[in-house]
């Protein structure tokens, strides 16, 4: 595959754009391959992607019953953070965000990295003590954040109200290199360098079955027919307890829908992300000027990728406190996905009862910033049987009582 440049962009200027390949072929299937990954989400690609750039393993298909990038990848608010409280986790985010720096010369594919730094909020004195003590934790960890007080955060932030009638700022956990990116990109990067290795990305193909034999994966039934394997990959988000299911074993985590909305675009206004946790809000503003808003999940299980009204203006009057300029803006589009909810709110990286099937899945309302770091764990373990990435995160963990509770540490985990 031809490499992006700048020359290459001067060169099609002058051809008038007609020699540009396509970025990623669409072949069809083999009777079989050593890995099949199902879903081509973020999680799924970038396992592929690494599975061929770490471990040489290059006979690989991701099938996707949509078009990739259509499920939570395509749909989320792109934040980037790595401020986890406990060790495993902020050592697998904080592996993915350091991946993310270097993402687009590693892909040759611009994926808008922007570090423009995250501020968590802190409004009640609870969440003061809360992010002072990830503070401290972040500190041995490796990972660079710091409690800032309230007149920073307005320094970073001058169309906040700090002073709110129910929830005043009182400071903010600062991550300054975490921040945002293209979430589309992300998927069209792996998925360009995975076919690039000659991988085979098969969409509008829905994985309906898999096949067991004598207790090991053999292969998967598709709407396109029996594909074997040697391995599989489930990494399907929200529908993680729909194909485990058909793989034979049961999850412990919830399908819940999760929706976002964007503003009609304005001049820029904030260039940090800001994140409110007590009055569950989150905020940024895109490069197109459109202010970028989340929530929280539906209480409710369903597959709908639609989301509740009632949220939608729960949120915003929740944000409008500590952002009244929000309430002169008329909203554009609002969409949602299907997120995968564990009791621990952390993923499930792990081998399965079936031999030679792996899952990764639980990422909930916040696997977008785990994208690079997920897929390098991921890939390791399903080449090597092992990684020190995911160790900790293995579906026995549920079992054996040892959780790693990030619902306390982050409330909301976007
Ligand atoms: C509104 C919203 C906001 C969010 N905000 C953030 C945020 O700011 N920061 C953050 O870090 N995270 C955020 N997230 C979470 C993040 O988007 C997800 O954790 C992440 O994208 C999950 O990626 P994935 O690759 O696992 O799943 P997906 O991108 O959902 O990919 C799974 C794929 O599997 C496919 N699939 C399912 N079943 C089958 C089948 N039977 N056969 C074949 N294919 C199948 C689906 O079509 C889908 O394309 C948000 C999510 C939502 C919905």
């Amino acid at each position: 595959m031809r490499k992006y440049s700048a020359f290459a962009v001067a060169r099609e200027a002058l051809r008038h754009h007609k020699g540009w390949e396509r970025a990623w072929t669409s072949p069809e299937p083999k009777a079989s391959y050593d890995v099949v990954i199902v879903g081509a989400g973020g999680h799924g690609l970038a396992t592929a992607y690494y599975l061929g750039k770490n471990f040489g393993i290059t006979n690989v298909a991701v099938i996707e019953k949509g078009w990739l990038g259509g499920g939570n990848t395509g749909r989320n608010t792109t934040i980037i953070r790595s401020n986890y409280l406990q060790d495993p986790s902020a050592a697998i985010y904080e592996k993915s965000r350091s991946l993310y720096e270097t993402l687009s010369q590693d892909l040759n594919y611009n994926i808008m990295f922007s570090p423009r730094g995250v501020i968590m909020l802190a409004q009640t004195h609870h969440e003061v003590r809360g992010y002072i003590r990830t503070a401290h934790a972040n500190a041995l960890q490796g990972v660079d954040t710091r409690f800032i007080d309230k007149h920073e955060v307005k320094k970073l932030v001058p169309i906040m109200n700090i002073e709110g009638p129910r929830y005043p700022v009182l400071g903010g956990l600062w991550q300054p290199r975490g921040g945002t990116a293209r979430h589309d990109a992300v998927a069209w990067g792996y998925a360009r360098a995975c076919s690039d290795m000659g991988m085979h990305i098969i969409q509008q193909t829905e994985v309906t079955g898999v096949r067991r034999e004598g207790g090991a994966v053999s292969g998967v039934e598709t709407t396109r027919g029996f594909i074997g394997c040697k391995k599989l990959g489930i990494v399907v988000a929200g529908h993680s307890g729909v194909v485990a299911e058909m793989a034979g074993f049961r999850l412990p985590l919830e399908s819940v829908p999760l929706q976002a909305l964007v503003s009609e675009p304005i001049k820029p206004c904030m260039d940090v992300v800001v994140m409110a946790n007590t009055v569950h809000g989150y905020l940024s503003q895109s490069d197109k000027g459109e202010m970028v808003i989340g929530g929280g999940t539906d209480s409710h299980n369903n597959y709908t990728q639609r989301g509740s009204f009632h949220h939608i203006e729960e949120t915003v009057r929740a944000l409008i406190e500590t952002f009244p300029m929000l309430s002169r803006l008329k909203m554009l589009r609002q969409w949602g996905g299907i997120v995968d909810v564990t009791g621990d709110r952390s993923p499930i990286l792990s081998k399965t009862p079936v031999d030679g099937v792996f899952i990764n899945c639980g990422w909930g309302t916040g696997g977008f910033k785990a994208i690079p770091g997920s897929g390098w764990g991921f890939a390791e373990l399903m080449a090597k049987g092992h990684s020190p990435l995911t160790a900790e995160f293995g579906m026995d963990r549920f079992k054996e009582g040892r959780f790693i509770d990030e619902s306390v540490a982050a409330g909301v985990a976007h």
